[in-house]
């Protein structure tokens, strides 16, 4: 066991060829070598463990080899060579600047600048986390670093390239590390393993890539850890369970029940992923790059954009072929706005599922519009309801017991409910039973404030469209009187106000400015006599009639059918004007201001300013 070293030290690269993912950068310096042409001062920018200490080591051991090969690497063979790799070269100093950073260890540092090397021609000093040095350290160290002795070479790395001073930057080579490719992480990772003689599947080591973000050093290290746990079996059912990643299956299922609306399944099945202990935030985000992979997976040409094995890229293609566009632009927005909205979210979970029930709905649209920001239909559930009702409604209730609190309580929709069925088997109790019921329901007499639609425009009344409604005007004056109808439903406040914004949202164009003030109306319902009664509150008495006029040509008869209640009844309530807030606006407020304030007002006057 003694013996044992990790795979991100045992496999790091000696030569400038074996170095992985950094090629331009390895050219670049075994060509300044070549060539002679060498500066004095490098720096290394990129994230951890892509390879900058391993170039500067390298680089370092064949600027000193005594026989360099044609080719520029190091002979690894000599006697500076085998002192580079046995780890005791003196012609090599590391500085940890994150926890050597005064300048006292500068000072040490420099010192040794000032020593020549015993053996071979260069001094190679590599100072890591070179951001983390104190000011002072910096500038103990600006005038070496400017002026250094003609045998010393500098190395700075660093992850954080935007902390370094232009001083210090002006005086360097800059060499930019990229972020490790998937695929050069697990070829690596496949040539370590071969070499250790361990068995692999390739989306193992996929895995293992994506979780390393990049680096190669993090890759190696979560590689031994699956090792160890594995027992150098690396499959990747282990690698999920070990490193508590989300299997991929669950998406493909997840959008195959999405696909298929199946929308309890689907819910069944994220309550499925919770119960296995992964948290929301992950899952979200891994389904909006599951939407993703969908999304690159429906061209060829995109498609090597997925960094997959090969039979897994072959069930994205699949599964792509069933998705619309449409529906995965979508579904990516709504997966990204939950993911935005998911921190702050009190009812977290409700926020995801909320979300997996829209991308549900959204594959059953054949109009789902790209590019528009997604529109939150929601779908009618009056179908449901009534079903409720025939659940809840009691089996001997009478015809007019049921007619008497019709549109009951929006509280409890569904044990006020008519019966629908009962109501349709008992129709002659019904129709006998309406005039008598309805003739001292007389309406109540609105507040003087208010007007009643239906004495404004008595027209309304007379279009009521269904069969019942039509017979009970013919006995009553058609402006007056309202029947409540065996037929209607109880509406609740937010059925009307979903239905109010949706008759909004259809109006034309050029009465924009109408439907966007109907959006922040607000209203009141009230039940009287087995009628519904609708009071909603407007500003003036301007809007008051342009309401009327929309209520007339169409608004009524709307929530009428789409709540199911022909007898509802719609009011204006205009709100005085005290009651109401005034924005004023910058007019106004300087005017206010200039009577408050008699010498701001005079020094407008002098100086004839004015407001723009
Ligand atoms: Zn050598």
């Amino acid at each position: 066991m003694s013996d044992y070293i990790v795979s991100a030290r045992k496999y790091r690269p000696l030569t400038f060829d074996s170095v992985v993912g950094q090629g331009a950068i390895a050219t670049t310096l075994k060509n300044a070598i070549h060539s002679g042409k060498l500066a004095h001062a490098y720096l290394f920018c990129g994230p951890r463990g892509v390879g900058k200490t391993t170039c500067a080591r390298i680089f370092a051991k064949t600027i000193n080899c005594m026989n360099p090969r044609p080719d520029g690497e190091a002979c690894g063979e000599c006697e500076s060579c085998m002192a580079f790799q046995e780890g005791r070269s003196m012609n090599i100093h590391e500085l940890d600047a994150a926890s050597n950073n005064s300048v006292d260890d500068i000072r040490a540092l420099i010192d040794q600048v000032r020593i020549p090397p015993q053996i071979g021609r260069y001094k190679v000093f590599i100072i890591d986390e070179v951001h983390m040095l104190s000011t002072a350290a910096f500038n103990a160290f600006l005038k070496t670093l400017e002026e250094p002795p003609a045998h010393a070479i500098f190395i700075l790395a660093t992850t954080e390239k935007h902390k370094i001073l232009p001083t210090i930057l002006s005086r360097c080579q800059i060499y930019d590390f990229q972020r490790m490719s998937i695929e050069n992480i697990v070829s690596h990772l496949t040539h370590v393993a071969e070499s250790e003689g361990y068995a692999t599947e390739p989306a193992a080591l996929n895995v293992i890539a994506q979780k390393a973000d990049g680096g190669m050093r993090d890759a190696l290290s979560i590689f031994d850890q699956v090792v160890s746990y594995t027992g150098g079996n690396i499959t990747y059912a282990r690698v999920i369970e070990n490193l508590n990643v989300l299997d991929y299956e669950y998406y493909f299922r997840l959008v195959d029940l999405m696909l298929d609306r199946k929308i309890g399944d689907a819910l069944l099945l994220y309550d499925e992923i919770l119960g296995k202990g992964f948290d929301g935030a992950p899952f979200v985000s891994g389904l909006a790059s599951h939407l993703r992979d969908l999304l690159v997976s429906r061209d060829a040409v995109t498609t090597q954009l997925l960094h997959v094995s090969d039979d897994i890229r072959q069930r994205y293609v699949q599964q792509a072929q069933r998705c619309k566009p449409q529906w995965l632009y979508r579904a990516i927005s709504l997966a990204n706005t939950c993911d935005l909205n998911y921190r702050t979210s009190r009812n977290k979970r409700l926020q995801v599922e909320l979300c997996i029930i829209e991308c549900a709905q959204a594959a059953g649209d054949d109009d789902a519009s790209a590019g528009r920001r997604p529109a939150r239909r929601l779908k009618p559930l009056f179908g449901n309801l009534a079903a409720g009702a025939v659940r809840h409604a009691p089996k001997g209730s009478q015809p007019s017991q049921a007619d008497a609190v019709a549109p009951g309580a929006p509280a409890t929709p569904g044990a006020l409910a008519p019966n629908p069925i009962a109501s349709s088997h008992t129709s002659p109790n019904a129709v006998a039973s309406t005039p008598a019921n309805a003739t001292p329901a007389a309406p109540s007499h609105p507040p003087l404030k208010t007007m009643r639609l239906s004495q404004l425009s008595p027209s309304l009344s007379m279009s009521k469209p269904t069969a019942d409604a039509a017979a009970a005007s013919q006995t009553e004056s058609p402006a007056e009187v309202v029947q409540p109808s065996a037929s209607d439903l109880p509406v609740s406040l937010a059925d009307f106000q979903m239905q109010w914004h949706a008759y909004a949202a259809t109006l034309p164009q050029e009465e924009k400015a109408m439907s966007q003030r109907m959006q922040i109306m607000s209203a009141e319902l009230t039940v009287e006599g087995g009628i519904v009664t609708a009071t909603v509150r407007v500003e003036n008495y301007t809007v008051c009639h342009q309401m009327q006029q929309i209520a007339a040509k169409g608004l009524l008869a709307y929530l009428r059918q789409h709540l199911h209640n022909q007898s509802l009844q719609l009011h204006f309530e205009v709100v005085e004007r005290n009651e109401s807030t005034h924005v004023y606006n910058k007019y106004e407020k300087l005017k206010l201001l200039r009577e408050e304030v008699p010498v701001l007002n005079d020094f407008i006057t002098t100086l004839e300013l004015e407001l723009v």
